[in-house]
């Protein structure tokens, strides 16, 4: 089908709630992609940071077409052993405690924040300016964004947000009331803030004095993106609770949310559930990527590929900032650069914003690829 008879489909079929790009995708293989023309492209958003371990990644398509071939959906009310060695695998590099799976990024967050109501009933939670946790109720509470939120009001109560660099305010919005501070120890959707050690630190302290949960939504900044598995790890402040999505699947959907030990026991029978979650299919996806993004040399490549990025982008005299290969650079026009980039170097970006642009690679780039991408980059700026 024509570019142009998908884009009428699209405006016939479908809520028009996307903003596509003019290019129809038909195949990938690592960090490549290719169009319907048979145009080849770089990709360095990797469907926003879920692609995690290249496309097609030959370890994930075997274990999605062997478990396809034998059993696709069964349900909770079964027991699978892919998605119960997940959650085991997930705990043991993770927070040690429960895991539950779910089928999204705003899934895993709306667990997190039962889990945290559960636990102190009625609680409020405190949450940070330029976070963002999803875009279902609950999730989008959690995310103090006027043109996100306004739309759909009056949303879920109990949420106070605090500047995302202001320890101090932080720690005084949290309370014995509070049942949770949430935090993306780096902000993703809002153009790739880490969060400092100062408000991770404050945060835990508030946390621990007022007997309230730390969570921390590790969906974005989580499963190896910044170099380490989780981006607290490099901080060295643990969370009570961590939701992990996006790059878990490698491009299938799948969340979770885990706790510690400690908070393990919370939910109980009855007070949560999906459907389709934990599925075959899609865990046997994650396990795969799991062994490959847990892996101490993929972890190292991660941290020396972004850092040669970020060095390229410097280099190129851009403001860029982020950890690993979580990276983001200042643009006067960042759509516009977005744009070009796709359309005349075959770079595949993302513009944050109206003058941020976001890179988030697979985690397998090579070097090669990096230095191409810096030199599309180099010519897009002309
Ligand atoms: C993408 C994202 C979400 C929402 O995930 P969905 O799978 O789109 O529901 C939540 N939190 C963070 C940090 C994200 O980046």
């Amino acid at each position: 089908m024509a570019l142009a008879d998908l884009q009428a489909l699209e405006n016939r079929a479908t809520m028009g709630t996307y903003a596509r790009n003019p290019v129809e995708f038909v195949r990938g293989e690592g960090t490549r992609l290719w169009d319907s023309e048979g145009n080849e492209y770089l990709d360095f958003l990797a469907g926003i940071s879920v692609v995690q371990i290249g496309h097609c990644h030959p370890a994930l398509v075997e274990a999605v077409t062997e478990q396809a071939r034998r059993l696709v959906h069964v349900g909770n009310l079964f027991y699978t052993e892919p998605a119960l060695r997940l959650a085991a695998r997930l705990s043991e590099v993770s927070l040690g405690g429960k895991v539950f799976l779910s089928n999204s990024g705003a899934e895993a967050v709306e667990c997190a924040l039962k889990l945290a109501r559960r636990r102190r009933p009625g609680g409020g939670f405190v949450v940070a300016e330029g976070g963002f946790h999803g875009r279902t109720m609950g999730a989008l509470s959690a995310t103090p964004q006027e043109a996100k939120q306004a739309p759909f009001a009056p949303l879920v109560p109990g949420f106070a947000a605090v500047p995302r660099e202001d320890p101090e305010a932080l720690a005084a919005a949290v309370s014995d009331q509070t049942a949770a501070v949430v935090l993306e120890p780096v902000q993703g959707e809002s153009g790739i803030h880490p969060l400092s050690e100062e408000v991770l630190h404050a945060a835990r302290e508030a946390c621990d004095r007022h007997g309230a949960l730390l969570i921390f939504d590790e969906i974005q900044c989580g499963m190896g993106r910044t170099g380490e598995i989780w981006a607290w790890q490099a901080v060295g402040v643990r969370p009570d609770v961590m939701t992990a999505a996006k790059g878990l699947g490698g491009g299938l959907p799948i969340g979770a949310c885990v706790t510690t030990p400690e908070h393990a026991d919370v939910l109980q029978p009855g007070d949560h559930g999906s459907t389709f979650a934990g599925g075959p299919v899609v865990a046997a996806a994650a396990n795969a990527v799991l062994e490959v993004v847990t892996d101490a040399a993929l972890l190292a490549s991660v941290r020396e590929q972004g850092a040669r990025l970020l060095e390229g982008l410097r280099g190129l005299e851009l403001d860029a900032r982020g950890r690993g290969l979580m990276l983001a650079f200042r643009a006067d026009d960042g759509p516009g650069l977005a744009r070009r980039l796709l359309l005349e170097q075959r770079l595949v970006v993302h513009a944050t914003g109206p003058d941020t642009v976001r890179l988030l690679p697979p985690l397998t780039v090579t070097e090669a690829e990096v230095d191409d991408a810096v030199t599309r980059l180099a010519a897009a700026l002309g």
